[in-house]
């Protein structure tokens, strides 16, 4: 099917007013970029008769194109790179015992091509610059979503304008610069470099691939949900973890197991929990007053810099994630984190950057709290490797290698 018919139209977060596909190319004019975003509607019943549990299982492609139909591009875009999606789903039974919740499985979205949860939103929207036949993109990132796009825009032969904070680990900024982007390291916060990028986009007529305001990043991000109901056999987990800088993948992720639901290939939905660093929380505030957007910080402060945001873009589609689907917004300190990354490290093999554990640290503390029943199946989601921030995971390890002499009696000595 191509893209104008299967999508029916896009409806603002806010208004409600719909837009034929194609007729607007970012958020609702009337309500605006903060409130204006919008959701992408399909043609269920049409998709719904070809994507069905059978087709799938049949399907030979192993990566998150395998959900073509129920994703805004016509065509699988044979330029960009073949494995994105798809990312494994361990079960860690002796891990889950010790927290108390039997039935634990993590996703490791580090092992996508640029090894973080961003390859599945990027690569839709590079997808759709490609059938929009745009010729540069620009993005606003803490770092993630910028060397993510910088890897398709090199794959599709655009031109890469990248806005990062200064304060951006080095790993993301050598993979940007790797990949041939024009980096701009912009002497401010990440919500300034999202507003620069967001204006030279509109003053240029680039392709904006800034989370949130682009209505199809979150179809991108929603593929981590499909895979969850694909992978536990249809049979989706009773709660699901995720970090929340902006929202976009909470959002996303609600969104695809909505999707699944309309196609009739679940029956149910999780609840789903955001987990947010103590020092970057708006949405737990907004949560915690029961309100339906953000207000934005005027300052925030995380080890955690893939969920440093002090302006969450996408709160209205998170928020409505975690009420509907009857989750919570949880916030856990800096050194939760740090030992939710060395746990994962050493507990289920899996080393994340700090926001990729923060997921995992959020169960922690629920788990110690006693809320999740014995009988519950629970996934974890981590959403970038760690050797995304190396600098960090260094000072979270409470041990240093040990210097020893070039022969085998220093080594002994040091061994006892
Ligand atoms: C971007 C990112 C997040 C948060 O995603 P949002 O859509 O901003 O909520 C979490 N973890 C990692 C590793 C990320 O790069
Ligand atoms: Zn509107």
């Amino acid at each position: 099917m191509k893209f104008k018919e299967k999508v029916s139209y896009l409806e603002c977060d806010t208004c409600s007013r719909r837009f034929a596909p194609g007729e607007v190319d970012l958020t609702c004019p009337d309500c605006g970029p903060g409130l204006g975003t919008l959701t992408v509607v399909y043609n269920y019943d049409e998709i719904g008769k070809i994507l069905t549990a059978g087709t799938l299982e049949n399907r030979k492609e192993f990566s998150h194109w395998r959900y073509l139909e129920i994703l805004p591009v016509s065509a699988r875009p044979e330029k960009l790179h073949p494995r994105v999606g798809w990312t494994p789903l361990y079960r860690l039974p002796a891990l889950g015992r010790r927290l108390g919740v039997e039935n634990l499985w993590i996703k490791d979205d580090g092992v996508n091509p640029s090894a973080s949860f961003k390859d599945r939103a990027s690569s839709v929207g590079v997808a759709r610059a490609i059938e929009e036949g745009r010729s540069v993109i620009t993005a606003a990132s803490t770092g993630n979503a910028a060397s993510s796009v910088a890897l398709f825009a090199a794959c599709a032969g655009l031109r890469a304008v990248i806005f990062v904070p200064e304060t951006a680990p080095e790993a993301k900024v050598a993979q940007l610069l790797m990949f041939g982007a024009e980096v701009l390291s912009v002497r401010g916060t990440y919500d300034q470099a999202f507003d620069l990028c967001l204006q030279t986009a509109l003053d240029r007529g680039w392709y904006c691939r800034n989370t949130a305001v682009n209505p199809y990043l979150g179809e991108g991000k929603k593929t981590a949900a499909l895979e969850i109901c694909e992978q536990l056999g249809f049979d989706p987990p009773d709660r699901v973890f995720v970090s929340v800088g902006d929202g976009c993948i909470i959002g996303g992720l609600w969104k695809g197991f909505c999707d699944f639901k309309k196609l009739g290939l679940i029956d149910r939905l999780p609840r789903l929990y955001g987990i947010q660093a103590g020092g970057s929380a708006p949405l737990v505030r907004a949560f915690e007053k029961g309100e339906k957007t953000a207000t934005p910080l005027i300052e925030a402060k995380t080890c955690a810099d893939s969920i440093c945001v002090g302006q969450p873009r996408d709160h209205i589609k998170a928020l409505r994630a975690v009420y509907e689907s009857q989750g919570a917004m949880l916030a856990v300190e800096d050194d939760e984190i740090l030992e939710a990354m060395r746990r994962l490290a050493r507990e289920a093999g899996v080393f994340a950057e700090p926001a990729g554990a923060t997921g995992f640290a959020g169960l922690c503390r629920l788990a110690s709290q006693g809320e999740i029943g014995p009988g519950e199946r629970v996934v974890v989601l981590v959403t970038g490797n760690g050797l995304k921030d190396v600098q960090t995971a260094i000072s979270a390890v409470d041990r240093k290698p040990v210097p020893v002499d070039a022969n085998i009696q220093a080594v002994k000595s040091v061994l006892k």
